[in-house]
């Protein structure tokens, strides 16, 4: 961070670049100076030149004058032989007021007068620049530039009265410019030609210079910050150097990585749990769909567990809820230690925990899961200020890929509804969801999910109906359990209310079947004492389903009770008399009655009179004696009425 202070104090390559500007400007305001005194400095030596050659001039007019008044013409020419001989004037002409050539000499020769006329009168027209006015120095100076390039200066002076008084003949002369004039022109254009040739130079290498060293690093830096700002926190900008541009690159990398590991921390902490460090559930939910991804793409199987402390909630009722806290840490740990380095561990929520297995098929899992049952069972867990250890135990579900589902939320519906089983059946005990396939088609876990997932009172009849169909034996059966209980509420004066939770219950009360395999539902022979345990959990399991549905939470404890008795020898809590919910004992009366009408694999249908007989026989033991009298009267109506009306009655019970 120091460093980027820096960045405003240090002077560094920048100022240097700056300073390379400042020197550019500098040689090349030097070259424009130079050129400009070279200029001024060539035209004083050209003024100069001019006021000599004109006075030359005129000293040769004062000359030639006297000899014009002497009427000595004849000596003119030799004069101006001479005077162009030994000066720098190189030619003299002399015209008289029309125009006419008098006398001319050219470097010491004669000039030829006659037939080059009109070629002298030309040069003389033949104007160049203008040095002198007139009007300065009473004749004029020009720079011509003669024929073989060389330029000259031409002054004309006026010779006055002459040839005869009042007109004016005119002396025309020719002074090559001096050698320093001539250096000092070259100079001039030597200067102003190379001075923008090096001007242009160092130009192009400024620009060269700010391109590689200011713009490149700023179009790289500019580039990479928007890709960070797009997200992607791994640009980073390629070292730049010392200068300020390389500063202004390591910030950036800095603020970058920086940027980068805050999002890694956030991540970890959106995926981790507060409380025990584990996978939290989104973290879990990630994990398992990247397992099940992988376990697809290389065909390799994989197994969950869900785990679910026993009574957890006592722990919290009798220490505190601290104290519940410090035993969940104490357990995830626990949990943790007992697994694999491959396993991933999760907090699924408050107490329940989920494992992921890689590479682990349904009898390892079930086999891993037993080891994790037994450890925490074995393990005591200490609790500040409790005098003695807490003992906990768990209860566990196990289910495979892709052997019960491929789907990871498949899997999860068949690792619950394993859970489940274990916690209806008994605390304490693993649940493998394909541990009784060899029984049965189970039901698909992932469609089972689709429909809970939904969430509807529809959606849970529309399942229900589903289950029901993989069985002809109870197809339907639901729905007349329905319609007779409807009946029977109605004979014992229920509420409207109460006849719509019991419309409900009655259509929901066996979803708790969910999972258990047709084999143990429509077994021909007695049930094993392990095959009697399993179905007996079909009413807690369908509590536990409806506790997830909005608005089903008044049915929940008639589904939960619908297999009690009302002597006390039903299941699952062995509830007594009155003590049972009054729609679940209607709905017991309903089920049965309706079990007793439909045929069975290992027994023919039940006939009306064997029905009513069986109802009278189990008032007051199995059935509540009010609802059983409401029973046997309807069934008597139905078997008074007309034989095609009784089957068709019997049909629809
Ligand atoms: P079961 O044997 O049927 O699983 O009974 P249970 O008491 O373990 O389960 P139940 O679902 O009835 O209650 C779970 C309890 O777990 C209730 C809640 O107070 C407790 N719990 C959930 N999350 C936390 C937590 O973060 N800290 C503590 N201390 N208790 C929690
Ligand atoms: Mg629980
Ligand atoms: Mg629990």
């Amino acid at each position: 961070m120091g460093g980027r202070g820096g960045l405003i104090m240090t002077k560094g390559n920048l100022a240097l670049k700056l300073g390379l500007i400042l020197g550019i400007l500098v040689t090349a305001g030097l070259a424009i100076a130079t050129a400009l005194l070279i200029c001024t400095a060539y035209s004083a030596l050209t003024q100069q030149t001019a006021v000599t050659a004109l006075d030359s001039t005129n000293i040769v007019k004062e000359g030639i004058a006297r000899k014009l008044r002497e009427e000595k013409s004849i000596e003119i020419v030799a004069d101006f032989c001479r005077v162009t001989r030994e000066t720098d004037i190189e030619s003299l002409f002399l015209f008289d007021a029309e125009g006419r050539l008098v006398a001319s000499a050219i470097n010491g020769e004669p000039a030829p007068m006659s037939e080059e006329r009109g070629e002298y009168r030309a040069l003389l027209g033949r104007r160049g620049a203008k040095v002198l006015k007139a009007d300065e120095v009473g004749s004029e100076a020009w720079l011509i530039s003669g024929p073989d390039g060389r330029q000259k200066m031409r002054t004309v002076v006026e010779v006055d009265n002459w040839p005869k008084d009042g007109s004016m003949g005119l002396l025309v002369s020719d002074v090559s410019l001096g050698p320093a004039q001539q250096a000092a022109r070259d100079m001039l254009s030597r200067t102003l030609l190379s001075g923008g040739a090096v001007f242009i130079l160092l130009i192009l290498t400024m620009a060269w210079l700010m391109e590689r060293m200011v713009y490149r690093p700023l179009r790289t830096v500019d580039e990479k910050m928007a890709r960070l700002a797009a997200g992607e926190l791994q640009a980073r900008v390629p070292s730049l150097g010392n200068d300020e541009m390389g500063r202004i690159a390591d910030g950036f990398n800095q603020m970058a990585e920086a940027l980068e590991e805050k999002m890694e921390r956030l991540e970890a902490l959106a995926t981790t749990d507060y409380l025990t460090s584990l996978l939290n559930h989104r973290g879990f939910q990630e994990r398992l769909e990247g397992e099940a991804c992988r376990a697809q793409r290389y065909c390799r199987s994989f197994s969950l567990l869900m785990l679910d402390i026993d009574n957890f909630k006592r722990v919290n009722d009798r220490y505190s809820h601290q104290a519940g806290d410090e035993v969940l840490k104490q357990a995830a740990l626990h949990i943790l230690g007992n697994c694999r380095e491959s396993d991933s561990v999760a907090r699924y929520g408050g107490e329940e925990f989920a494992v992921i297995l890689p590479e682990t098929d349904g009898s390892e899992a079930q086999a891993l899961a037993e080891k994790l049952r037994a450890a925490v069972d074995d393990q005591p867990f200490t609790v500040t200020g409790a005098r003695e250890p807490v003992r906990l135990t768990v209860s566990v579900g196990v289910a495979s890929f892709p052997t019960d589902s491929t789907q990871p939320e498949g899997l999860l519906m068949a690792a619950d509804l394993a859970l489940l089983r274990s916690k209806s059946i008994s605390h304490n005990i693993v649940s493998s969801y394909s541990a009784l396939s060899r029984l049965g088609k189970i039901d698909d876990p992932y469609l089972l999910h689709r429909y809970l997932e939904e969430g509807t009172v529809e959606s849970l009849i529309a399942l229900v109906e589903v289950m029901e169909n993989r069985d002809p034996y109870v197809q339907g059966h639901s729905r007349r359990v329905t319609e007779l209980a409807l009946e029977i509420g109605a004979r014992i004066s229920l509420s409207e209310a109460e006849l719509e939770s019991l419309r409900l219950a009655g259509l929901l009360h066996d979803i708790g079947n969910i999972g258990i395999p047709v084999g143990i539902l429509n077994k021909p022979s007695a049930l094993t004492e392990d095959e009697w345990r399993f179905v007996r959990t079909h009413p807690p399991v369908g509590g536990a389903i409806l506790n997830g549905v909005e608005g089903l939470q008044e049915i929940i404890p008639v589904v939960v009770h619908h297999h009690e008795r009302y002597n006390g020898a039903g299941y699952p809590a062995g509830l007594k008399g009155e003590d049972i919910p009054l729609l679940s004992r209607v709905l017991a009366a309903a089920d049965a009655v309706i079990a007793m009408l439909s045929p069975r694999p290992y027994r023919p249908a039940f006939t009306f009179e064997e029905v009513v007989e069986e109802v009278y026989r189990q008032a007051g033991e199995q059935f509540d004696p009010t609802v059983a009298g409401a029973l046997v009267r309807i069934l008597r109506e139905k078997a008074k009425a007309p034989t095609n009306q009784k089957a068709a009655q019997n049909r629809s019970l």
